[in-house]
């Protein structure tokens, strides 16, 4: 995440049928014995001693009509689903105990279930948020296994993360620093402006890409996100900063291409919970080998059509400089990713933004800018310059005002559409991945 602003299911039970079982003792409650067809994961018992049951997946991210199969599944009735439906994306409810509405005893058998956590989901043919397109990538990173939940069980029922840390800059523009369920941090960021409220989210903690310019990238991948973790960022900016968020950008921490089908179970849930529109929405990607085509796909199969923006992280106007700022690019010519790109235009039918942050010095000259719009001429597009927000770790330059200007313009006069983002937030640690290195 850059701190600036942009322009712009079924929930899969995340733990998947969870192949993960959770011994408990003796004597604790098992809810929901006999309502195993459900889709989302009612606990249950086996029939192996020790007693088994299955773990509950988080609450968060599923639909109304979900969340009444899921209470019939433990035996209630189907509108103690619209209840904790209400409860969730209306009322921002964080805990089980906050859910007041529910019977006290239900509530209490609940919270003696285990709730396992999603990690990253195995890699297959249709989804790449996984090894293979990690591997694809250029990428590599050691992936954490499923992280079983303990302590503050109401919370994660609910699938809520915990307030690590607040950070507000003058411009208005909140961070919030937040733990999930298995204690890693995320950076969330919410960007006022006007009317709108812009939540730059996470979808990953840490990010394998290592784009030099990027603070996230330094510490590498630590696991993806589940579609409540994601949810859970937007809900917990409108908490902070008391209205309710417009606009939602997969800036943040992370690559949202190796974690797609959790980013579009977000997308769906966003805009089926909580309202938003897609084209509220844009999704930014540095590229992944083979996965653009099957974003347009599974976005039109998952979400009946893909209104959200694309925003592809093109940053050089050649393959050499590209690389040299992208290490992972040197898997994918840009030549493939532009490829890639008209073939995603083709699929939705909506135009592709561009980012390209500008480097004093480095990619920022008069002839950068000639050879970007040649490169993108005749291409339905749109490119956003995003000035480089220094970070400790490098000494890339900032570009001067004068070099943004005559950036611009020489892509105006060559008929490219442009705009340059404005920085927020540079005061409280609001570039990328800034504020999880200095207090995660
Ligand atoms: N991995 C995705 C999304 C996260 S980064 C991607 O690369 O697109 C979101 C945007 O912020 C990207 O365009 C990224 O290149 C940019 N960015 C990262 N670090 C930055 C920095 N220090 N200054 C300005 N922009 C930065």
């Amino acid at each position: 995440m850059d701190g600036t602003v942009g322009a712009t299911s079924p929930q899969e039970p995340m733990v998947g049928a969870a192949s993960a079982s959770v011994s408990i003792p003796q004597g604790t409650a098992v809810m929901g014995i006999g309502a195993t067809e459900s889709p989302t994961s009612a606990a249950v018992a086996c029939r192996d001693s020790p007693l088994q049951v299955q773990p509950l997946t988080p609450l968060l991210g599923l639909g109304m009509a979900e969340l009444e199969a899921w209470a019939q599944a433990q035996g209630q009735p189907a509108f103690r689903g619209r209840q904790l439906h209400d409860w969730l994306y209306n009322r921002g409810a964080r805990s089980l105990e906050a859910v007041t509405v529910l019977p006290k005893a239900w509530r209490e058998r609940l919270q003696e279930l285990p709730v396992i956590q999603a990690g990253p989901k195995p890699a297959s043919a249709a989804d790449s948020s996984g090894d293979a397109a990690l591997e694809r990538s250029g990428a590599s990173a050691a992936l954490l296994p499923l992280a079983s939940n303990q302590g503050e069980h109401g919370l994660e029922l609910l699938g809520r993360s915990r307030l690590l840390h607040r950070s507000d800059a003058r411009d208005g523009t909140t961070k919030l620093l937040l733990a999930t369920a298995d204690d890693l941090s995320i950076e969330t960021v919410g960007i006022p402006s006007g009317d709108r409220l812009t939540v730059c989210v996470s979808s990953q903690v840490g990010c394998p890409m290592a784009c030099r310019f990027c603070a996230t990238g330094k510490g590498g991948l630590q696991r993806s996100l589940a579609v409540h973790e994601i949810v859970d960022q937007v809900l917990s900016i409108r908490e902070a900063m008391g209205r309710r968020p417009t606009h939602v950008v997969f800036m943040g921490m992370g690559e949202p291409l190796l974690n797609s089908e959790a980013v579009l179970a977000a997308i769906d849930c966003l805009c089926r919970d909580l309202g938003m529109a897609q084209r509220q929405i844009t999704v930014s990607t540095v590229g992944v080998p083979r996965t653009l085509p099957t974003l347009a796909e599974r976005a039109m199969e998952r979400l009946g059509r893909a209104q959200f923006t694309l925003a592809v992280s093109l940053h050089a106007p050649n393959q050499r400089l590209r690389e040299e700022l992208i290490p992972t690019a040197h898997a994918y010519p840009i030549d493939a990713l532009l490829e890639d790109c008209r073939h995603y235009v083709a699929i939705t039918g909506r135009r592709v933004s561009f980012e390209y942050i500008l480097l004093g010095g480095l990619n920022d000259q008069p002839r950068h800018a000639e050879a970007l719009a040649s490169l993108l001429r005749g291409f339905q597009s749109h490119v956003n310059l995003i000035p480089y927000n220094p970070i400790e770790e490098e000494d890339f330059q900032r570009p001067s005002p004068a070099a943004v200007e005559a950036f611009r313009s020489a892509l105006v006069h060559r008929h490219t559409a442009v705009s340059v983002r404005a920085s927020r937030g540079l005061d409280q640690d609001a570039a990328c991945g800034q504020l999880r290195r200095r207090l995660g």
